[in-house]
């Protein structure tokens, strides 16, 4: 089951030119910045009421962002849904015939345990799932 959306994910091409846009824009500046190695993103996360704005910059050429800006221009990436338990979440959309991009969750930006859709399969919108990690 998921609980809510955790957050949007948004693709820019300069973070630091869009930390100050999206600043400006909520009237709150991001609240953090994190950069995610494995994934050749940077991220920053800003808070607007209950929500999450996530902005995602590549940081080298064959990152899933630089590609994604390469194709398609800055913009909505994905959203991603907050879940209680990421593995059977995995499982029971596989068994609902959605391609699962990571079927192993790994350690995205925020602590969280995440894993992706193919937007293939989910009409062409990427879908993120997280699960907070508890300690
Ligand atoms: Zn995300």
């Amino acid at each position: 089951m998921m609980n809510k959306i955790e957050h949007i994910g948004i693709a820019v091409k300069n973070l630091k030119d869009s930390n100050e846009l999206f600043y400006k824009l909520f009237g709150e500046p991001h609240y953090k910045i994190e950069a995610v190695e494995s994934e050749g993103v940077n991220t920053s996360f800003f808070q607007v009421g209950e929500n999450k704005i996530e902005l995602l910059e590549g940081t080298k050429e064959d990152s899933s962002i630089t590609k994604f800006i390469e194709k398609k221009g800055e913009g909505i990436h994905h959203i991603a849904f907050d879940v209680d338990d990421i593995e059977s979440e995995i499982k029971r959309l596989k068994n609902e015939g959605f391609k699962v991009l990571n079927e192993t969750p790994k350690k995205g930006a925020d602590n969280k345990l995440i894993a992706f859709l193919h937007p293939k399969s989910s009409n062409g919108v990427l879908i993120e799932l997280c699960q907070e990690i508890r300690e």
